[in-house]
């Protein structure tokens, strides 16, 4: 489909009514079930185990019918029983993710997956006021950068700036770049602010603060008001599924992208109730390479059931709960945002899973899990990346196990154990 048609739509259907977003949602819900069931092996499996057939699926009311998948599900099933057919990987973009579950995993997008996602994204960005002459930066997200014609026009201009950079090379590039937006994972820009004493403005004046992956904690949004003029914007989304809902102008909540995909918010099974939270289950509309169908994503949602006075009729959901991260914390007072860690390990062949603990301030345990013995060469350069990440003299053990436990609920990816570990929510 022509892009420009594509974003037309989007934007169109930011105007529609609750009712005929409902009828747009169900009607590509029927389409999805129908293409994942009869072309990807595991959802036709998933769907005969359960007795039920694609047809039961009318409504998002039908969609309790199917069990709920697991990320650890689709990695145990391989890619070939997850891909739809037809799709060759090599003609497929691949998204690592790994998150705060700390295991690797590939999402594959086909060319218009890839399109829709990133129209997606810009309408997000579009309905906070991303402007033709704005700079957006972009500092966490991996954010996949292609220079269109617009860019180069010198139209909605962005970069990205990765946090595996030094903390004065990324300060170096936002001043030079001079963003109007910057959109950041919070621990990587707390990390860069403790360096200037919160001074963000001695190197760049942007009026939009995105932030995505994490909550902004109260502290730092207070530090950071009380140096610029900032409009501050919460995204949800994660790397497997795209931009499932933003913050809009109206600040009453976040806006589910529901013509781009199905949120459930389950307690024990159920769905939530509006106003009590649940653990959120998606279902991709617009993902053909790969369907999630009702994915377990785990984070803890809630369902407003309100209207925003913005008049767009995008449901409501309340910010995320429990994407707080603490940081890394060096001998100097510096600090690192664990998506470095993150950034570096996602993409190392072969590795399953790992846990980064910091003891204290000078010692570090990097477990790792590998689905095939590693060479000796693969661990001594996974611990050399890291300590160039963290760029101060630590003592830094990397260890091959064979599992890691999971704590309390979730996995985690890294963990702290110096008390009060950057927790500044006040
Ligand atoms: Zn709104």
């Amino acid at each position: 489909m022509p892009e420009l048609f594509r974003l037309f739509t989007l934007l169109r259907n930011r105007r529609l009514s609750g009712e005929q977003l409902e009828t747009l949602q169900n009607s590509r819900l029927r389409s999805m079930i129908h293409h994942a069931c009869t072309t990807v092996p595991y959802y036709r499996d998933l769907f005969a185990s359960a007795g039920i057939a694609p047809g039961d699926i009318n409504t998002t009311a039908d969609l309790h019918l199917i069990p709920v998948t697991t990320k650890e599900d689709l990695r145990s099933a391989g890619l070939e029983r997850i891909l739809s057919s037809g799709t060759a990987p090599s003609s497929c973009l691949k998204i690592p993710t790994s998150g705060s579950t700390g295991k690797p995993f590939l999402t594959y997008l086909s060319r218009d997956d890839w399109q829709s996602r990133r129209l997606v994204e810009f309408r997000t960005l579009l309905a906070i006021g991303f402007r033709p002459r704005d700079r957006l930066a972009v500092l966490g997200p991996a954010r996949r950068h292609e220079r269109r014609l617009h860019q180069r026009l010198g139209l909605y201009d962005s970069i990205n700036i990765s946090p595996t950079l030094p903390p004065d090379e990324q300060l170096r590039l936002i001043r030079d770049f001079q963003p109007t937006i910057l959109w950041v994972y919070p621990t990587v820009l707390k990390a860069l602010l403790q360096r200037i004493d919160y001074r963000l403005s001695l190197f760049a004046r942007p009026r939009i603060l995105v932030s995505s992956a994490e909550a902004f904690d109260h502290a730092m949004a207070k530090h950071l008001r009380a140096d610029l003029d900032l409009a501050l914007f919460d995204f949800y989304g994660s790397n497997e599924l795209g931009r499932i809902a933003a913050e809009c102008p109206a600040h009453g909540g976040l806006h589910v992208n529901a013509d781009h995909l199905v949120l459930e918010c389950l307690d024990d099974g159920h769905a939530a109730a509006p106003g009590l939270p649940g653990s959120a289950v998606i279902t991709t509309l617009n993902a053909f390479a790969m369907p999630y169908i009702r994915y377990h994503l785990g984070d803890v949602c809630t369902v407003l059931g309100t209207n925003c006075s913005c008049g767009c009729a995008l449901p409501l959901i309340d910010h995320p709960r429990g994407r707080k991260t603490d940081v890394i914390r060096l001998p100097s007072g510096d600090t690192r945002s664990p998506w470095g860690v993150d950034y570096i390990l996602r993409e190392v062949e072969g590795l399953d899973q790992f846990r980064l603990i910091q003891e204290d301030l000078h010692h570090f345990r990097l477990l790792t899990v590998f689905r095939t013995p590693p060479r000796p060469i693969g661990i001594s350069s996974i611990r050399s990346r890291l300590l160039e990440y963290l760029s101060e003299p630590v003592d830094l053990k990397v260890l091959v196990v064979d599992s890691i436990q999971q704590e309390h609920s979730k996995f985690r990816a890294f963990v702290s154990n110096i008390s009060d570990s950057g927790n500044t929510n006040t």
